[in-house]
């Protein structure tokens, strides 16, 4: 028979230039990658034993030595189907995970495929080599066909089942290789003369590196280690399949810090090569890194392989990282999380990785995810909905908490404070949805509700008939920081008729100390339009005094813990009324919090304190209530207190 070889020479020139964009591409060290390695060095030395097995005639080197080429492509030439259900197999990442029966149906025939064409040259049976040194087909050839088309018809069977941990886009390029693979076979097969099975495979397996294996959107740019995302799907694809695992995060806590002193470039650089040192544990499993200094080593059955990795890098910690002239020493965090043990889903494996992000102190040892609670992540997804819930439903309400004059011996002003009752959650304290609420910027939404309820609360006019000056309304940083923050306020108040003296704004400690630029504007726009302000919990935030000289604030609210300390203990009570001095000489007006007793309140009036709020008076009620509060007060048990 005359062979036409042009397809397998043309399939040679496809393998090697596909070889040498593999080795010289970015890279990530996983089994997928070396799986595919081994596809493209068999597909690659099936081609150049079918190309030798044409030219080398047995008058050359031998009939045995014709026999070894025959028997050398065959068997590489049918590992290829095999070898392609491994790797859809690495690319779904449940190689681990399939069954014993899955394994048989996976292994048997290629074991006996083997073993007929190895035996071939004894047998006969495959390959026949006749007397004169020429190829023939054995009568059990088909055999060898059949079960290549097995294996194809197994990808298409695994592909399709698998499909829900591979892109689309894989799942149609699987199954397009896969067709025409089985194209070239039929042609091989009906005109043995056409060599083109080889150059069938050398198109798929370009095809494959180009489609499949382009992990740029899988590799962070930086680290060179698989992403953040990477490890969500490949999380997503163990759990669903059932795969047992052991994660280990590493965290390096002080690379903020590292890189405020020594800059962006020196932080890369470290944050570079500490990436390559893992590189050498992950021979087994996986390494990724999940942003914000955080890396994770996957490992798979050899769980036990975590304690020993965890040492070593212990180990290596002790010594510094040299990055140019400078030499660290570095500390790292770390968490063991085993997969279902700790975390049955991806999102309680994520919930994990944020609570280890956030941590502000790890014990010294690597610690176990079963120790900590990671209820906090769960609650904060629950309150963020419930969030939602109500401003969708307009379910919040605004309770109102009395301040009372020392001057007047009376109740001049109220706090608005919010109150989110959920169907679900009940009672959310103020405190732990606010804060959430300003990570998420819905306190926007939230700002605006209690702003527009107190405007109508003044408008309805019964308080102020009762002896309300003005409403004192909460406001958050992140409020601060809106461009046209003061517009929406005056319009409010335009659209309910309230005059800006009704109303003063509450800014906390913490807040006013971080005064960005856009936030002093706006308390002085809100200012000179008439509204007061006020410095809330005094003494909790920073010791810079800065925006105390020099923002517009009317009153200053000392803290209720800061005046428990200060009613409790000397050193405390020293530094409140110095504070109380003070600010009297920078003509602010002091209102105490958290008054409840009758002892607290003499003391916090003998102090020089010019407003008290506190449950002694009331704890915060809705607006009806609050007006029987203030008709209760209006008649003589005020002037009692206060005589
Ligand atoms: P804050 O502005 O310092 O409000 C005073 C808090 O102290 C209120 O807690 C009030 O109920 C509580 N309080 C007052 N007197 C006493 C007392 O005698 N004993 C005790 N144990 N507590 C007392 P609340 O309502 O739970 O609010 C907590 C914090 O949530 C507020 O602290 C404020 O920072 C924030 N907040 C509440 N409503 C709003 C709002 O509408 N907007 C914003 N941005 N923050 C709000
Ligand atoms: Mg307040
Ligand atoms: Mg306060």
């Amino acid at each position: 028979m005359h062979y036409i070889i042009h397809y397998d020479i043309a399939s040679l020139v496809i393998f090697l230039i596909t070889s040498i964009i593999f080795a010289f591409r970015k890279r990530i060290p996983c089994k997928r990658n070396k799986v595919f390695a081994m596809l493209l060095g068999i597909a690659s030395a099936s081609a150049v034993f079918d190309i030798l097995s044409v030219l080398i005639t047995s008058d050359m080197l031998g009939r045995n030595f014709k026999i070894f080429l025959h028997t050398a492509y065959y068997v590489t030439h049918n590992f290829i189907p095999f070898w392609f259900v491994i790797y859809i197999m690495f690319l779904t990442d449940t190689s681990s995970s399939v069954t014993n029966s899955f394994r048989i149906r996976l292994y048997l025939p290629e074991i006996v495929n083997i073993l007929l064409i190895v035996t071939s040259p004894l047998t006969g049976w495959i390959i026949r080599i006749d007397s004169s040194g020429n190829y023939d087909r054995g009568p059990l050839q088909p055999i060898c066909y059949a079960i290549s088309i097995y294996y194809l018809a197994l990808g298409i069977v695994y592909a399709l089942e698998t499909r829900r941990m591979m892109p689309r886009q894989a799942v149609l390029s699987v199954l397009s290789f896969i067709a025409m693979t089985l194209i070239a076979m039929f042609i091989q097969m009906i005109n043995p003369a056409l060599m083109v099975e080889c150059f069938g495979s050398a198109l798929c397996i370009m095809l494959v590196m180009f489609i499949l294996q382009n992990q740029d959107d899988m590799i962070d740019s930086g680290t060179k280690m698989l992403n953040r995302s990477s490890f969500v799907n490949n999380c997503l694809a163990n759990c669903t399949s059932g795969t047992q695992f052991s994660i280990l995060l590493i965290r390096i806590p002080d690379f903020t810090l590292l890189m405020r002193t020594f800059g962006t470039r020196f932080s890369n650089t470290l944050l570079r090569n500490f990436a390559d040192y893992l590189y050498s544990f992950i021979e087994l499993g996986e390494g990724y890194y999940l942003e914000d200094e955080c890396f994770a080593l996957t490992y798979f059955r050899d769980g036990g392989r975590v304690g020993e990795v965890y040492r070593e890098i212990f180990t290596r910690l002790g010594e510094s990282w040299k990055i140019g002239s400078v030499d660290t020493l570095i500390s790292a965090y770390f968490l063991r999380i085993d997969v279902p043990k700790d975390a049955e889903d991806t999102e309680i494996i994520m919930d994990y990785v944020e609570h280890f992000k956030r941590m502000k102190s790890v014990p010294d040892h690597m610690l176990h995810a079963s120790e900590i609670n990671i209820y906090d992540q769960r609650r904060r997804e629950e309150v963020e909905k419930a969030i939602e819930r109500g401003i969708e439903n307009r379910s919040f309400s605004v309770y109102y908490q009395p301040i009372y004059s020392a001057d007047k011996k009376r109740i001049v002003s109220c706090e608005a404070l919010i109150r989110l009752v959920d169907d679900q959650l009940g009672n959310i304290p103020p405190d732990e949805f606010i804060t959430l609420a300003e990570q998420n910027g819905m306190i926007i939404k939230i700002g605006r509700i209690v702003f527009e309820e107190a405007c109508r609360f003044i408008k309805k006019g019964e308080a102020m008939d009762l002896g309300i000056q003005y409403v004192e309304v909460n406001l958050s940083v992140v409020q601060c920081m809106q461009s046209d923050l003061a517009e929406q306020f005056m319009s409010i108040m335009d659209q309910y008729k309230v005059d800006p003296s009704n109303i003063c704004l509450e800014i906390t400690e913490t807040a006013a100390a971080y005064t960005p630029h856009i936030m002093e504007q706006n308390i002085r726009l809100l200012s000179d339009m008439g509204i007061k302000m006020a410095l809330d919990d005094y003494g909790t935030g920073y010791s810079n005094m800065s925006y105390l000289l020099n923002m517009p604030f009317k009153f200053l609210k000392l803290d209720k813990g800061m005046m428990r300390a200060a009613l409790e203990r000397d050193k405390a009570r020293i530094a409140i009324e110095s504070t109380i001095v003070m600010a009297k000489k920078l003509n602010m007006q002091i209102i105490a919090e958290g008054i409840e007793t009758d002892d607290q309140l003499e003391r916090v009036l003998d102090m020089g304190c010019d407003f008290i709020q506190g449950n002694y008076f009331s704890m915060p009620v809705p607006g009806d209530e609050f007006l029987q509060v203030l008709k209760k007060f209006s008649g003589d048990e005020v002037k009692s207190h206060a005589n």
